[in-house]
Formats: C-alpha cells, sequence, structure tokens
C-alpha cells in the first residue's frame, strides 16, 4: 500500500490518499479544504476511491468531502456521535471561522464507524479504535505498522481540547489506551505536520506524559 500526503487549506491539514496498488483502488482519509491536488492525484492515478473516511468531523478534515464525493461517489465514513456534526456549521466549527469558510451544511454521513469494526483496501485491514478526547466522536484508523491518527497525538504533542466536546483526560486515556499499547515501531500519520511513531512519543512525549493527576 502506498502513502500519499496533502495538507490542505488553512489549518495545513494532513489529508491522506491510500493506495492499493494492485487494485488501483483507494480511500481518502480527511479531506480538508481545496482538496485540487488530491482529486488530480486521484484523477491521474486512475484511481478508484471506494471511501472517505474521517477521523473526526472538524471542519478541517471535512471542508472537502462535498468536492471528493462529487468526484468520486465514495461513501463517507465517520462515528456517529459526529453524525449531525457533518451538516450543522456550529458543531464542525465552519459557522465560527466566516472570513475563512462556507458554512458546512453536508454532505451527511453515509455510513458509521465504531470500535472494532474491521475495514479492507484491497487485502490490507484498518482497525477503527474510539479514541474519544479532541472530540467526543474521534476514530483512528489503524493497520499493519502505521495508525492515522486525526488530532488525537502529534509530533511532540496532543490535539487541543478547548473546543465543544473536548476533554484533556479522555484524550489522554485514548492516547494511553489506544495507542500507546500499538508496537513502538509503528508509524504515527498526525492530522497535522510530521509524522511520528508511537515508540518515539511514549519516550519524549510530555504532554501525556506529564498528565498523571488527570487519570484519578
Ligand atoms: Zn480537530
Ligand atoms: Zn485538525
Amino acid at each position: 500500500m502506498q502513502v500519499q500526503i496533502f495538507s490542505l487549506g488553512m489549518f495545513q491539514t494532513n489529508c491522506f490518499l491510500l493506495i492499493d496498488e494492485v487494485s488501483k483502488e483507494a480511500v481518502v482519509i480527511d479531506p480538508g479544504q481545496d482538496p485540487d491536488a488530491l482529486l488530480s492525484a486521484i484523477e491521474e492515478q486512475g484511481l478508484k476511491v471506494t471511501g472517505i473516511w474521517l477521523t473526526h468531523a472538524h471542519l478541517d478534515h471535512i471542508a472537502g468531502v462535498g468536492e471528493v464525493k462529487a468526484a468520486t461517489g465514495a461513501p463517507i465514513l465517520v462515528h456517529e456521535i459526529e453524525k449531525d456534526w457533518m451538516t450543522d456549521p456550529m458543531l464542525n466549527g465552519s459557522g465560527r471561522y466566516p472570513e475563512y469558510f462556507e458554512p458546512i451544511t453536508g454532505p451527511a454521513a453515509d455510513q458509521f464507524v465504531a470500535a472494532g469494526d474491521l475495514l479492507k483496501l484491497g487485502d490490507q485491514s484498518f482497525e477503527v479504535r474510539f479514541t474519544p478526547g479532541h472530540t467526543p466522536g474521534h476514530v483512528v484508523y489503524v493497520t499493519e505498522g502505521m495508525v492515522f491518527a486525526g488530532d488525537t497525538l502529534f509530533n511532540n504533542g496532543i490535539g487541543r481540547t478547548d473546543m465543544p466536546g473536548g476533554s484533556t483526560a479522555q484524550l489522554i486515556k485514548s492516547i494511553r489506551e489506544q495507542l500507546y499499547t500499538l508496537p513502538g515501531d509503528t508509524v504515527v500519520f498526525c492530522g497535522h505536520g510530521p509524522e511520528t511513531t508511537i515508540g518515539h512519543e511514549r519516550k519524549h512525549n510530555w504532554a501525556v506524559n506529564d498528565q498523571t493527576d488527570l487519570l484519578r
């Protein structure tokens, strides 16, 4: 499987294009604002997009969903808790940045994902893990040697928890129980900024490691 990365829009949100080179099928994770470069890459490589998988429904991760859906017809997957976020600008946050974003009012999700679901791209399986904290319905997608982590864990950082539905204690618990339990050499593809590994963050991420008091 090949991973191509596009940093999109004013928040430079990482969108991932996962490609099964045998079948030419592909999955798009978190298509953000102005996805033209992504759409060109899909067309130039002759890919059939079989799913639009969302880690969570914040504006910067869903602003391009409408364009990708229109171009590919692929189903949109999100956790059910954030079902209404897809169509409500106050929940997805687009209503808070009227200068920069059109209010995002759709499209709605086609399918819901939940903890333990297995998704497929070609022969590759992905496990859905439930990781609330940055948002209440956040999920990550885990496959052999990799995790697509959205806004949970960053390279030496963690996701914000000061937005509606955020909880630092919950986020730390999600990272410890759902991410730090992966093998140390697992590559973490983050929603913003460069990749890291689980092993590096377990050792060096002070934002997680110094939060013992929150777990009481
Ligand atoms: Zn977010
Ligand atoms: Zn984000």
